[in-house]
């Protein structure tokens, strides 16, 4: 039987790589430089060029836009083990994801666990096709790290929600179809009065106000409910229970920010310090940097590891949601860490914005970006708050 699996397994490895190695455009093979290179699909979804319109046509037909999930959803119905090879065979030939979206990589988890099963053939099946682009609406002026002092409310109107108040820092609002929003539908209680809605961006009474950073770019938007009519068959859950979902949900965008460093693509630091710095008797001519480097990837290397246990663990039954929290702040720490050190090894180049050779400051800019990795999906301070309680189980007030 164990035999039967291994040599399924290896036949389905070796069918992904010739389909990939046929069916992947060589543009699509190489490193993504810029975040507009990604498709992120929905309504004003737009494709960067033609060889990426083909690769994400592809996949959509090989039903590999989300490999994983059931095939009633809309995805490949792959199980985790030829999701794996996938993965591996992907990333051995340099394969960019053919489409990003808040919806596979947030919502759909949360959808999988808590949304009946109407919701979850409409939806999902519009997720796999990358038909909507799902915004976040979780923070507010006064509910960042403090969530559950969210104070958008939804008033029960009978066959609808009446939904007022303001989101902010809603990552590309502006461009989204859909908002999965936690709002108040009672004030009995502060955690057991929210629920967890999806909203249609272009209903009345949404609008959305770019928030202009000093990049000059506005990934982020204030989001804004003036009285939105919502239907009741967008709960999603029990009213009230949002906050379970809430926090399931940032359990998955945890480890998504934590595995950051994992999908750069970009050359690896001892290829870009071999360039920038020379070598020497086979070594990098700078022997500080060299043990920068070195002690960075065993640091990764280590963390890969750490992941692999982890899963094994959770295969085991035996995990803690909590360490979501360790995964994204270690993930997020190294891959700042990393941004760091490539301005270091590149030199003079890293220190501006406007020059071809520092293909317009990508650099500098790259690790201005990286910062904000420690505070998208809960800060690192509440991240050790969370890893200190529950995965430690030290004591606290
Ligand atoms: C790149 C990026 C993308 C984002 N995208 C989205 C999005 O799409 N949708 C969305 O809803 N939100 C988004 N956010 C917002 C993000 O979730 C919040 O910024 C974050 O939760 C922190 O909240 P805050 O900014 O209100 O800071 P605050 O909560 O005001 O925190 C301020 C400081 O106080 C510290 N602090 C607060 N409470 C504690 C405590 N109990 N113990 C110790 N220290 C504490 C924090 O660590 C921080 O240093 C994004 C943020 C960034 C940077």
């Amino acid at each position: 039987m164990e035999t039967q699996v291994k040599v399924d397994l290896t036949s389905f490895r070796l069918e992904t790589r010739k389909w990939l190695e046929e069916n992947c455009p060589k543009s699509m093979q190489e490193p993504v430089t810029d975040a507009n290179q990604l498709y992120w699909g929905g309504s004003n979804g737009k494709f960067s060029s033609k060889d990426q319109e083909i690769w994400f046509n592809k996949m959509l037909d090989k039903k590999w836009i989300v490999p994983y999930w059931e095939s009633k959803y809309g995805g490949g119905g792959l199980n985790p083990k030829q999701n794996n090879i996938l993965n591996q065979e992907m990333s051995r030939l340099g394969c960019r994801k053919p489409h990003i979206n808040f919806g596979i990589s947030m919502l759909g988890p949360a959808l999988l666990k808590f949304a009946s099963e109407e919701q979850k053939i409409y939806y999902l099946n519009q997720i796999c096709k990358g038909e909507i682009r799902w915004v976040q609406g979780y923070s507010e002026p006064n509910a960042g790290s403090d969530l559950a002092n969210l104070q958008t409310k939804a008033e029960d109107k009978g066959d609808h929600f009446l939904v007022t108040g303001s989101k902010v820092w809603t990552s590309y609002g502006d461009k989204g179809d859909f908002i999965f929003c936690l709002v108040r539908t009672s004030t009995e209680s502060k955690h057991t009065g929210i629920s967890f809605l999806l909203i249609d961006m272009n209903s009345e009474g949404v609008s959305t106000r770019p928030i202009k950073l000093i990049s000059g770019k506005s990934p982020f938007a204030e989001t804004f409910f003036d009285s939105v009519k919502v239907p009741k068959k967008n709960l999603v859950g029990t009213l009230n229970d949002g906050w379970t979902i809430a926090k399931y949900l940032l359990t998955h965008e945890r480890q998504m920010i934590g595995g950051i460093g994992d999908t750069d693509k970009k050359k690896t630091l001892s290829e870009v310090a071999i360039d920038s710095i020379g070598v020497t008797d086979k070594l990098l001519s700078n022997s500080s940097i060299r043990s920068k480097i070195a002690n960075l990837e065993m640091n990764e290397k280590i963390f890969e590891l750490t992941i692999q246990r982890a899963l094994d663990e959770h295969k085991a039954g035996n995990n803690s949601g909590a360490v979501s929290s360790f995964f994204k702040y270690y993930g997020t720490e190294l891959a700042m860490q990393k941004e760091e050190l490539r301005l270091e090894v590149n030199g003079f180049n890293s220190t501006e914005w406007t020059s071809e050779e520092s293909n317009n400051g990508r650099e500098a800019r790259y690790f201005n970006r990286s910062k904000g990795h420690s505070i998208e999906g809960g800060t690192h301070e509440v991240q050790l708050n969370i890893i200190a309680k529950r995965v430690l189980g030290l004591p606290s007030k």
